[in-house]
């Protein structure tokens, strides 16, 4: 019996009717990934055989991740990984520890992960994982125990040429620390380059942790201008306060933009001034939350989202702009900090009404685009220095940007139908010189 059988990996699932759709009224991310993918076909003309394939995750795996809690108690948990795409490498993508983690939802955010990395151009397929658990309710030990039977149950499908793993929501460099050594343990000798987005001094890559942000800022900036905007005194909201919203706004501030509102999971703040990040930096450090921060007053999580800024960077969740909130929404230009934050009826919404929106595979592509930097030095034992990654990363970037506008304004598409069409039609040349085995 082969690992992979011994794993018990799931079958290949069609890409039918949604698990949930019949308790759903709303459309899930896996509705929304779908839409967009058979948009982009519309417009590649490919025939239903090729988009069955670019729509069904090549490989999935659920298991089930036991705790003992440090009571003595035992906690059950889900974990997935889906492999969506291996044609163009090994499968990357983010690790999320949330307790509305479904396999629909991996699955959305694993074909999101191909279509990124085809349109940054860099040499992976896409995958995602998740486990059911709110990192916040549990001790670090506790994590750490959930970490490595996790990745004990998922080590058949993971490896540096096979799936490579990253922080994605709830989890840290300090989670794929533990995976890298449950890994090498197992295997017998170390892996650094079975994860991207761990500590330097495992082999990790300076401007990785802040990476995505730094992406999102150069694409941002560079939206800003392409509408007539000066980043100079520009107004910005910033929805999540994670590892990409806080540094994004921190980076956006830099720059001379006005942040003038952030939100977390539990509430928003506003200061029509600009908010002071040293100062509420350091208040969500003591308190994890920006709710009750004194330099500001207080605002409704979903109010931020409809302020009158010239920019907003959703940076927390799927499904926060759709068809109920798109009209209210009047920012001129939206940044996807997040994956999946703006359903396909918003997105008509925003287009009649003259409104940017950049999507999340080009926007927030700079974090899989330094993994790749990270997995590079990794295999040639050779570290870059600060500026070397970030000098990378903004042509890398902004080239990205400039190709998918040019190709958006020549066939007169939006960003994201131009970002979409232009990955998967990388994906799919991939999939046919390849040819199909046996
Ligand atoms: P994180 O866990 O570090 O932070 C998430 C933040 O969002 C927290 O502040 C949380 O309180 C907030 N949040 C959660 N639900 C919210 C809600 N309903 N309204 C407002 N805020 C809410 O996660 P992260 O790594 O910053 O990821 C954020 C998003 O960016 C996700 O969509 C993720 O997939 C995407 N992303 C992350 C990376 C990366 O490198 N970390 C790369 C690309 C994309």
């Amino acid at each position: 019996m082969s690992l992979l059988e011994a794993a018990q990996v799931a079958p290949l699932t069609a890409p039918t009717a949604l698990l949930t759709a019949a308790a759903a009224p709303l459309a899930t991310p896996l509705d929304d990934a779908r839409s967009q993918l058979a948009s982009a076909i519309d417009v590649l003309g490919y025939g239903s055989g090729l988009q069955s394939l670019l729509a069904t995750p090549r490989r999935e795996m659920t298991v089930a991740v036991p705790l003992r809690r440090d009571d003595g108690s035992t906690s059950l948990f889900t974990g997935y990984r889906v492999q969506h795409n291996l044609s163009r490498g090994p499968a990357k993508g983010g690790l999320r520890y949330s307790p509305g983690v479904t396999l629909d939802e991996v699955r959305a955010l694993a074909m999101w992960m191909t279509w990124k990395c085809a349109l940054i151009d860099v040499p992976f397929g896409g995958a995602k994982g998740g486990v059911t658990i709110d990192p916040r309710q549990f001790s670090q030990a506790e994590l750490e125990r959930v970490t490595r039977r996790y990745t004990s149950e998922i080590l058949p499908i993971i490896g540096p040429e096979k799936d490579i793993p990253a922080p994605d929501m709830g989890t840290d460099e300090r989670t794929m620390a533990w995976i890298m050594d449950t890994y090498s343990v197992n295997v017998g000798y170390t892996v650094p380059g079975i994860v991207t987005g761990k500590p330097i001094s495992l082999g990790g890559s300076h401007g990785r942790a802040s990476a995505t942000s730094r992406g999102v800022t150069h694409i941002a900036l560079e939206a800003l201008r392409h509408r007539g905007i000066s980043p100079r005194g520009a107004t910005a909201a910033v929805q999540g306060f994670g590892k990409v919203g806080h540094d994004a706004a921190v980076f956006l501030t830099d720059a001379g933009v006005r942040v003038i509102a952030v939100s977390d999971q539990y509430g928003a703040v506003y200061n029509r001034n600009g908010l002071d990040f040293t100062r509420l930096s350091a208040y969500v450090a003591a308190t994890g939350r920006v709710v009750g921060y004194d330099g500001a007053e207080p605002l409704d999580g979903d109010a931020l989202l409809e302020l009158p800024v010239d920019l907003l960077v959703p940076a927390a969740v799927e499904g926060v702009l759709h068809e109920g909130n798109a009209a209210r929404v009047s920012a001129r230009i939206i940044v996807e900090g997040a994956n999946g934050p703006t359903s396909p009826a918003a997105d008509r919404i925003f287009a009649e009404n003259g409104q940017l929106v950049v999507p999340d595979i080009l926007a927030n592509a700079g974090g899989v685009l330094v993994s790749y930097f990270e997995w590079v030095q990794g295999n040639q034992a050779y570290w870059w220095n600060a500026d070397e990654v970030e000098h990378k990363l903004e042509e890398r970037m902004l080239g990205a940007w400039h190709q998918v506008v040019e190709y958006a304004a020549a066939r007169d598409l939006s960003l994201r139908a131009a970002a979409t069409v232009l990955a998967v039609e990388r994906v799919a040349e991939a999939h046919l010189l390849r040819g199909l085995y046996p």
